[in-house]
């Protein structure tokens, strides 16, 4: 398999969602630093984003909703009107410099990642992951739908059978809607219940092709350790997808302000792991994740364990220093980190809530994975043999 490619820009760096907002921070170009400075990240792993054309975004966008959103950064400002028809202009989703060009550069970057894996590979996205937004509106800080586009882009390349699995703290409303009921998309979220959106629960199956595990606060490395095992291992195993795209949104750790669930960034690194075994292509996508630290740390730690670097036990003071920069106004953590957000990579494990209290949900999910291979049958495939391409690997476990 080729070495893992990054997919990167430096919009990430200089934009901002506004002061109050808590896409205040910098998150990707954080996680660029780092890994440069770890070494981890050399000229030959990093692509630049390209900017997705508007024709690209009318896949799943309304051409309408292309057209508000680009007046809406050329003129930095929104009509009442088109605020209440693509609820631009909002607090969640601000009109600000970039925003037009900062989701269409994340859009750009999940469909050349997509051209990327053709092949077979594992890309990493970490400024994708906006999956709340939907056709016609913005939603829940997001404004473009890039997983959506991603996966519409791998099955315009031909993939038959994709795989979408959302770790994000929050409900993945907007893609779910995207692919109801849709035979070749699999779909699984965790997310943390009675959780803006409100959407995703666990008797939702999306039109069938749809798991959702919402899960109670204090979720942990255990807990998400046992649905990895499972519910989305087995769900792979049956699936056989031609290309896995994983949302590794990093609001799920302790230190995040938006939830309350309680894992550490290793839970992540994990997930991301164990998906590479279960498919020729892997698309690694960023999503929440709204502690400058935490995030930054959390999609750095996801890309050493897609190249196989272990995280040192301390950062090497290039690396110290990129964390030791970065700044958190308007929170009291922000005042006075701990010194361990700065000093390392690795978040100690951290167990959470015994997995027991998930043994009704796993086991009404579980329920329904024979009936993955029923829906399969719909899609009249030939035998998974006589396909083009390179067999999936197959999970040893
Ligand atoms: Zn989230």
């Amino acid at each position: 398999m080729p070495a893992p490619i990054f997919i990167g820009s430096d919009i990430y760096r200089h934009s901002s969602y506004g002061g109050r907002h808590p896409l205040s921070i910098p998150r990707v170009s954080t996680v660029m630093d780092l890994a440069r400075a770890l070494g981890w990240l050399p000229a030959a792993q990093y692509r630049t984003s390209p900017r997705a054309k508007p024709a690209a975004l009318t896949g799943f966008h309304t051409p309408d909703y292309v057209d508000a959103l680009m007046r809406a950064e050329a003129e930095g400002a929104v009509d009442a009107e088109t605020r209440g028809r693509h609820a631009l202009g909002t607090f969640s989703n601000p009109v600000f410099p970039e925003v037009f060009r900062r989701p269409a550069t994340g859009a750009g970057g999940v469909m050349l990642a997509a051209e990327l894996v053709r092949e077979g590979g594992v890309v990493h996205v970490p400024g994708g992951g906006t999956h709340h937004a939907l056709s016609d509106r913005a939603n829940g800080f997001c404004y473009l739908n890039d997983p959506v586009l991603c996966i519409l882009h791998l099955r315009a390349l031909g993939m038959r059978r994709i795989a979408y699995v959302d770790i994000d703290a929050h409900h993945c409303d907007g893609v779910e809607v995207a692919f109801a009921g849709a035979p070749d998309v699999l779909m699984i979220s965790v997310h943390e219940e009675d959780r803006w959106p409100f959407t995703g629960r666990l008797q939702d199956d999306g039109g069938g092709n749809a798991f959702n595990l919402p899960v109670p606060r204090g979720f942990g490395d255990a807990g998400m350790a046992l649905v990895r095992e499972r519910l989305v291992l087995p769900a792979l195993g049956i699936f056989e997808a031609d290309a896995i795209v994983l949302q590794s949104g990093a609001d799920g750790v302790t230190e995040d302000p938006l939830s309350r669930l309680a894992m550490s960034n290793g839970a992540h690194a994990a997930m991301a792991l164990a998906l590479r075994t279960m498919s020729p292509r892997l698309i690694v996508l960023g999503g929440g994740g709204y502690n400058p630290w935490s995030v930054g740390r959390c999609w750095t730690r996801i890309w050493g364990a897609l190249n196989g670097f272990e995280a040192p036990a301390r950062l090497p003071l290039e690396a110290a220093e990129v964390l030791e920069a970065l700044t958190w106004s308007g929170r009291a953590a922000g005042r006075s980190p701990p010194p361990e957000w700065k000093a390392t990579l690795a978040d100690p494990p951290r167990q959470g809530l015994d997995p027991a209290a998930l043994s009704r949900q796993i086991v009404l999910l579980e329920a329904r994975l024979p009936g993955l291979t029923d829906r399969l049958a719909r899609l009249g495939e030939p035998e998974r043999a006589s396909r083009a391409g390179p067999a999936p690997h197959r999970h040893q476990a």
